[in-house]
């Protein structure tokens, strides 16, 4: 097993149905005894329940300025997606490699292990840390935990390249985001005497309405120096999914939505967040009035802090100079860099593959760009044998 090449990895990872909602511990487990194999101890970092892990592993010297690898071991379902061959078996076709997770982001995750032989047999003078998540595609929910016990476990590494497929571009920042679900209990009278019930559906049209202002507010508005590099520049709220009501003619008991901030760097999720909940508790004490048995609870589900660009940052400097990337590229969407950031390490996103083939119906990545992240990955570690 010591000897697997980069593809073969990825075969067995993608093997692994490791879709969020399930346990990805045979994964883990699998790692754990491929490094082991190659003599490298892992840490896992488990979920509160102990049916998932994180996983992150130091080689060479326990010394500081090394370079962190992360990647996420989960992944999106594939029900209801028509596929040509089956999601959870690697296959080459054209050129290209399909699978679930190839672009997202087991490929990066296959290359990283791949690396690790590699940086044994070079004797890098400077660790290569790699780093396994889990629940990303959830919110970013497994990372935090792990990075907090590299931080302590660990030599302070220099930079943490973050490996979603940016198309092997330096990406040095991403908005950041957090979502809240949000529960409005009405109370149901017939419609016809709506003046004495609470129909919480009309009540949860007025949240909807003040996200859809806020985004004609930040539309309008002259955006900043950070915000201007975004597309769009300026941050965004977004309800993609409500439910509630039983009837056409009783005003709804219930309504049940998920509302989420894209944060542009430089604005704070927090107050984001206050400016909902005053929005919030203004129409809690409307409903109330009429009934006070009506309310409204809101529940945080995720959050993913932004990335900021760092002027001259390692992690920066270091993805682009091998990969010659002078560009400025930033994200709407969230990864884990910046809860690296977050907590004191230098961050950048750099990867094989293209996020439009993220949670598509046959994902693939390209074999030409997976041969990019192997070559990106070997100047990695040429420059970790480096003084
Ligand atoms: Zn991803």
């Amino acid at each position: 097993m010591t000897d697997l090449g980069a593809r073969e990895i990825l075969e067995r990872l993608v093997a692994f149905p490791t879709v969020s909602r399930d346990s990805n511990l045979p994964l883990i487990d699998w790692v754990e005894a491929y490094l082991a194999g190659l003599g490298v101890r892992a840490t896992r970092v488990p979920n509160d329940d102990g049916t998932k892990a994180a996983l992150f592993a130091n080689i060479g010297p326990e010394v500081p300025g090394g370079v962190i690898l992360s990647g996420h071991t989960d992944v999106v379902p594939v029900d209801g997606q028509a596929w040509s061959s089956d999601p959870f078996t690697l296959s080459e076709r054209g050129g290209r490699l399909y699978g679930r997770g190839t672009a997202d982001m087991k490929g990066f995750d296959a290359l990283m292990l791949a690396a690790v032989p590699l940086a044994l047999e070079r004797g890098v003078r400077r660790p290569l840390q790699i780093a396994l998540s889990f629940d990303e595609e959830v919110g970013c929910t497994g990372a935090p935990a792990m990075i907090d016990a590299m931080a302590a476990e660990l030599p302070r590494a220099a930079a943490a390249i973050i490996g979603e497929p940016t198309m092997m571009k330096a990406v040095t920042g991403h908005k950041g985001g957090a979502g809240f679900r949000t529960t409005l209990r009405g109370y149901e009278v017939h419609s016809s005497m709506l003046h004495k019930g609470v129909n919480a559906i009309m009540a949860g049209a007025k949240l909807i309405e003040w996200a859809n202002a806020q985004n004609a507010e930040n539309m309008a508005r002259e955006p900043g120096p950070l915000a201007a590099i975004f597309d769009p520049p300026f941050t965004t709220v977004h309800v993609g999914q409500i439910s509630g009501g039983t009837a056409h003619n009783i005003t709804a008991g219930q309504c049940r939505f998920e509302l989420d901030f894209r944060c542009v760097p430089g604005e704070s999720i927090e107050a984001w967040r206050d400016a909902y909940l005053s929005r919030v508790a203004a129409l809690e004490a409307e409903m109330r009035a009429v009934r006070p048995e009506a309310g409204i609870t809101v529940e945080r589900y995720f959050t993913v802090p932004a990335l900021r660009p760092e002027p001259d940052g390692a992690a920066e400097r270091l993805v682009r100079a091998i990969t010659g990337d002078n560009g400025t590229h930033v994200v709407s969407y969230g990864t884990e860099a910046g809860l690296f950031q977050e907590r004191g390490y230098s961050a950048a996103v750099c990867g094989p593959g293209d996020i439009a083939q993220a949670h598509q119906p046959d994902e693939y990545i390209t074999v030409d760009q997976f041969r990019g992240g192997e070559a990106f990955l070997r100047r990695v570690v040429d420059h970790l044998c480096e003084d």
